[in-house]
């Protein structure tokens, strides 16, 4: 039996609820799974957290013999699954066959996984095709389909507004941090600040569309000081808000630990204007805790909640209890801790029970990574936590995905 990502979502909840031990078929089955089901898939959904491309550059986009577009290949390019697996690459203007005789079994062992898991739903619901047991006649028709429906962007929007019943998407335009654009009607703009601690050295940064100093430029004012530099922030932010930013983002937990110390100003000021080659290492981390802290107090100022990537990433510094204090220190500040801190699920509830009026928690992408962990996060958050403190996002690339 296959089921949406929406039900397999509410199985959690239902799980929480129903306490017998025994939740099988039988159950799902049953009127009363059936109504509750029906009555949660007619709420509209705020999904927090996206990565919608602009529609002519989806990450998942190759070319094909028809012409480029969007194939089977493309959509698992585009996935979870490649981060974690290998998956034989898509080579461009080759028949179908060449790509689906290997690739069809790079999912052999995976099966299991979430990472492989979280799309067969999608090509369930939308395709009605059983991934698991697909037929070399079938993976060329669900590949011609797939093309077909990417030849014009209504296949996003209906799968996303009518069949996934979204009705606002935060999206994350990390391809594009400071152009403050939405590319779709059910878009929501998020300003990403990832890039803003590294401005001590315009050399930091490789294109405009990341660059404070080019925005500097573009707004007329000059950046040669500290105190300079902290003006364009400001400045970032009005035009952040103005453009209509409800949220901040960043995802500096790939690159750095997430503990962030109050660092005087003086010592920021001493790195800037030199580049990277210039400066030590604890110089340039010096640099980017001053600035976070005045990001954070820039989230408070603007009235825009910090989005904030914990967990999955690198890991040696990812642990969102290394938050703690940033967060302690900055009340006025409304904290989202990402990705449920995945792995570490229990550390971000007892954060949250502890400092309860300034944190959230948001499961996005948690459940694609790892089911089992979404499971046993549900069921101790809402042990511990109100319902409304839990946000969810897809994170996805394209709308199957999505
Ligand atoms: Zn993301």
């Amino acid at each position: 039996m296959y089921k949406s990502r929406r039900s397999q979502q509410w199985e959690w909840m239902l799980g929480v609820c129903v306490t017998s031990a025994v939740w099988g078929e039988s159950q799902r089955e049953s009127a009363t799974h059936g109504r509750i089901k029906a009555a949660i898939d007619a709420v509209p959904e705020i999904d927090t957290h996206d990565h919608l491309w602009p529609f002519d550059r989806l990450p998942g986009l190759v070319e094909t013999q028809r012409g480029k577009g969007m194939n089977l290949a493309g959509i698992w390019r585009s996935s979870y699954f490649a981060g974690v697996h290998r998956l034989t690459p898509w080579i461009p203007g080759s028949p179908f066959s060449a790509w689906w005789d290997k690739a069809k079994h790079d999912f052999d062992n995976a099966r299991a996984t979430s990472v492989y898991r979280y799309q067969l739903p999608a090509f369930a619901d939308l395709y009605s095709v059983d991934f698991d047991h697909l037929t070399d006649q079938q993976a060329r028709d669900l590949d011609d389909r797939i093309f077909a429906h990417y030849r014009n962007k209504s296949w996003t929007y209906h799968v996303i507004t009518e069949r996934a019943n979204i009705e606002l998407m935060f999206n994350d335009p990390y391809w594009g941090r400071l152009d403050f654009k939405t590319d779709y009607p059910f878009g929501v703009l998020v300003f990403n600040v990832t890039t803003l601690v590294a401005g001590f050295h315009p050399s930091e940064f490789k294109q405009a569309s990341d660059d404070p100093y080019h925005f500097a430029r573009n707004q007329g004012l000059k950046v040669e000081s500290l105190d300079d530099y902290l003006v364009v922030l400001d400045r970032l932010f009005q035009q952040a808000r103005a453009a209509g930013a409800v949220c901040l983002k960043t995802t500096l937990a790939y690159q750095r630990t997430l503990r962030f110390e109050n660092v005087p100003r003086e010592s920021a000021s001493r790195a800037f204007g030199r580049p990277r080659s210039g400066l030590t290492t604890s110089e340039i981390k010096n640099f980017e805790d001053f600035i976070m802290w005045r990001l954070v107090e820039l989230s408070a100022r603007y009235d825009l909640p910090f989005q904030i990537h914990t967990g999955h990433g690198r890991i040696q510094g990812s642990n969102p209890m290394t938050l703690v204090d940033l967060i302690e220190a900055n009340p006025r500040t409304k904290f989202i801790l990402f990705h449920g801190g995945f792995p570490w699920v229990g550390e971000t509830g007892i954060i949250l029970m502890r400092l309860p009026s300034q944190v959230w928690l948001d499961s996005v992408w948690m459940p694609t990574l790892s089911y089992a962990t979404a499971k046993r996060a549900f069921h101790e958050w809402l042990d511990v936590m109100p319902s409304d403190r839990i946000m969810w996002g897809g994170d996805g690339n394209h709308a199957e995905g999505i």
